[in-house]
Formats: C-alpha cells, structure tokens, sequence
C-alpha cells in the first residue's frame, strides 16, 4: 500500500467508527470559534465551554469585545490559564477584526495569519470549519496520532500540516483531524495506545498486537 493508499483507508476507518466529525469547542458566531481557539491553548477544550457562555453573554459581538478592556476580559477567562496574554490577544484581534477586516472573520489563510495569536492551527480551523475549505488542523493528537500511523514522520506543525496535505484526501481533511482528537482521547491514547481495539489498526505503523 502507498502511503496515499493507506491515508485513504485511515480516514475511511475513522469516518466509520466516528461518524460526526464535529468540533469540540463550543460556538455560534465565526469570531467565537476564533476566541475559543486562542483560548485553548495550554487548556482543555472542556474547560473552555465553560468559560465562553458568559463571556459572549456578557460580549455578545465583535464591537462590544474590543470596547472591554483586557483586564476586564482576563477576569473572566482567568480559568483558562495564561490569561494575560490570552486577554490581550482577544482585544486586539477584534480590534483588528473591525478596522481591517469590516467586522468578518477572513476566509484567507494570510489574512488570518495577520490577526493577534492566530497561528496555522487556528487559521485552518476557521478555514474548515467555518468556510469549508479543504484544511489540515495540526493539534497535538494530529501529530501523534499521524506520527504513529506512519503518514507523518515530524512534530513540527508546520511541516507535519505540510506531510498531511501530500498524502490525504483532502475533502475528508478537516473533518479527519476532528475524528483524530475524539479517537485520540478515545483510544489512541498518549503513552497508552490501545491498539487492540484500534480500528486503525490494519494501516497503523505503531500497532501492537
Ligand atoms: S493502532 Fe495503536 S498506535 Fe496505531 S493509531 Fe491505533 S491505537 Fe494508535
């Protein structure tokens, strides 16, 4: 099997056993996703749905976020962790948001590069999530888990987002890397992989018998 083969046979298993391929963090408006993202950084996704009910209760657009102030913010996200900076970040991107970009979260992978605390990881979501397109979020049960199966061969995000693109298919892309987080607290498991009941198992690299 090529490696674009076994991809392939990867995201057909993975769709099996994981039918919705939805995203973990709670959200309604795009800008949401985007404040939701930073905010996970360093901290559960779990933890993040709690925090963001209030926090859009209390900011429920963009205009009313970059009025707050990120003190003001930061009291509110402080669970989060690094909340400081993470306050900040908020702040300016919805700033940003509304002088550069009339208020809409851009469907342009540079454009989104171009806010506060977006990184690749972010920037991909948002470009799958929310507009469709063919995208590769490279999250740390990503790379681990595409480590193992054999279709990665790095940690880097960026150059395992790079490896990804050449071997998936990528209309399945996106939504494989939701199915990867779920089956990643499911089964594949740090440390402790449970290859027995993997249904990746015929195409991973790293099973076990
Ligand atoms: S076979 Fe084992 S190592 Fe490979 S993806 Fe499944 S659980 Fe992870």
């Amino acid at each position: 099997m090529t490696k674009k083969q076994r991809a392939a046979e990867a995201v057909r298993l993975l769709k099996e056993a994981y039918p919705d391929a939805i995203c973990s963090l709670d959200y309604v408006k795009p800008h949401e996703l985007l404040i939701s993202v930073r905010l996970a950084a360093q901290c559960t996704d779990a933890r993040v749905n709690m925090v963001t009910p209030a926090l859009f209760e209390k900011y429920p657009t963009l205009e009313a976020l970059a009025a707050a102030t990120p003190e003001e913010i930061g009291e509110m996200i402080k669970s989060c962790g690094l909340y400081k900076t993470k306050a900040r970040d908020i702040c300016a991107m919805s700033k940003m948001l509304i002088e550069q970009f009339d208020g809409v979260v851009p469907d342009d992978m540079d454009k989104l590069l171009s806010l506060p605390g977006v990184g690749r990881k972010t920037a991909n979501l948002i470009l799958g999530d929310v507009y469709g397109q063919p995208a590769v979020v490279c999250d740390t049960h990503c790379i681990r888990i595409t480590n193992l199966l054999g279709l990665t061969t790095t940690k880097d995000p960026t150059k395992c987002e790079k490896e990804l693109r050449a071997c998936l298919p990528m209309e399945e892309a996106n939504d494989f890397c939701h199915r990867l987080v779920l089956h990643g607290r499911a089964v594949c498991v740090a440390r402790r992989p449970d290859c027995a009941n993997c249904v990746m198992a015929p195409v991973c690299k790293s099973a076990k018998a």
